[in-house]
């Protein structure tokens, strides 16, 4: 196979760090760029010592200027508490971010992939969601510095294709989980199991029949990995997830049965333009990458139960991780 020095956006984040050691068991070199906004120095600090491994703090809201053969765009916060923390940063990042990124790419004439949402579709009137689909996105709500910011990195990769004939790849991610999320990531499943580990209250946002479709990582870095590596007319816009949708309260329960909890269940109020419902058509991924997801939301939620309690037991706080705290130690 043909090694390649592949740069990773956002890889200390939790799909980024996935990726980069997916890569490197590939043989390939990974330079790993973050800015540790969301993402944490213990996330990568297994690779450091990994000679192919080099990690670069940097905001791709500045443009970069380095030699690679490929790109991973995956540098954006996910979770709605933190990309709403500074909605202003949250749309540069993924505008002005992509556009720096996509500059690269032209220059080296690389391919890019660029991480994409299904926060695309909105609150969906189209159920599942297909590529096709338009979306229903309220433009200057909560979640649009997001969800408009990744349309608008989807236009401009598209731009770049038409324009400058820019080998893109682009993947709709939906719900995915995992371990190295982040014990204060704030997302619905390390929330619920953080908090039934700790024999907290388990918070449901509005009645909880709100639903989702949960991925688990390792099935989404495999379809990554075969998305980037798929021949040149598989542009995407691509949807990527797990097509099984639960409510949210049935995820709840599911994960007090798995920690053996007693945390109890209380309501807190249902943030604005919350989507109701969320469940990708990967038909597409099928056909094209021939994927399907492998892992069970069970099997899943057992392996992310492991990493949180040995995480929250030897917690140190990495969320104020910085760079200039990156590098002294
Ligand atoms: P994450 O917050 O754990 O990772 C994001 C990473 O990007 C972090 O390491 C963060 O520090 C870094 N980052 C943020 N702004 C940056 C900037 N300006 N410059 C450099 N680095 C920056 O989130 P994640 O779940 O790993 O998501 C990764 C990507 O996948 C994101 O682009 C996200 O939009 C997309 N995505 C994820 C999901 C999911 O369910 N996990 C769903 C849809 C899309
Ligand atoms: N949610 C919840 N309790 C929490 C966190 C989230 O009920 O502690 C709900 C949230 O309102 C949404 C769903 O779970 O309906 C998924 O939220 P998440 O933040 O994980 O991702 P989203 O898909 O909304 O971006």
């Amino acid at each position: 196979m043909n090694k390649k020095r592949i740069l990773v956006a956002g890889g200390a984040g939790f799909l980024g760090s996935h990726l980069c050691e997916r890569l490197l068991q590939q043989g390939h070199q990974v330079l790993c760029v973050d800015n540790l906004y969301t993402g944490s120095r213990s996330n990568v600090a297994p690779f450091l010592e990994n000679p192919r491994f080099q990690f670069l703090c940097h905001d791709i809201c500045i443009p970069l200027d380095v030699k690679v053969d490929e790109i991973y765009n995956l540098a954006c916060p996910a979770s709605p508490i933190h990309y709403q923390a500074d909605p202003i940063q949250t749309l540069k990042t993924s505008v002005f971010g992509a556009h720096h990124l996509l500059e690269l790419a032209t220059k080296l004439k690389c391919k890019i992939f660029q991480a994409s949402t299904s926060e695309v579709y909105g609150d969906p009137h189209v159920h599942p969601q297909t590529e096709n689909y338009w979306g229903h996105v309220n433009p200057i709500g909560i979640r649009s510095c997001y969800d408009e910011g990744k349309r608008c990195a989807e236009t401009l990769f598209f731009d770049y294709h038409r324009r400058h004939r820019l080998p893109i790849k682009v993947a709709r991610i939906f719900n995915t989980y995992g371990p190295r999320m982040h014990p204060n990531d704030g997302r619905v499943v390390s929330n619920f199991i953080v908090q039934a580990l700790r024999s907290e209250p388990i918070t449901i946002y509005g009645t909880g029949q709100q639903t989702r479709s949960f991925c688990y990582v390792d099935d989404l870095i495999e379809v990554i990995v075969r998305l980037m590596e798929a021949p040149d007319p598989v542009t995407g816009p691509i949807n990527i997830g797990n097509p099984i949708e639960y409510p949210v309260s049935e995820l709840a329960k599911k994960i007090l049965q798995l920690t053996g909890s007693s945390s109890p269940i209380i309501q807190k109020p249902l943030p604005s333009d919350d989507p109701k419902q969320r469940q990708p058509d990967i038909t597409l991924a099928k056909t094209l990458l021939f994927w399907t997801p492998q892992i069970s939301l069970e099997e899943g939620l057992r392996a992310t139960i492991a990493y949180f309690r040995k995480a929250i037991s030897c917690a140190a706080p990495e969320s104020s991780a910085t760079c200039r705290s990156f590098e002294r130690q």
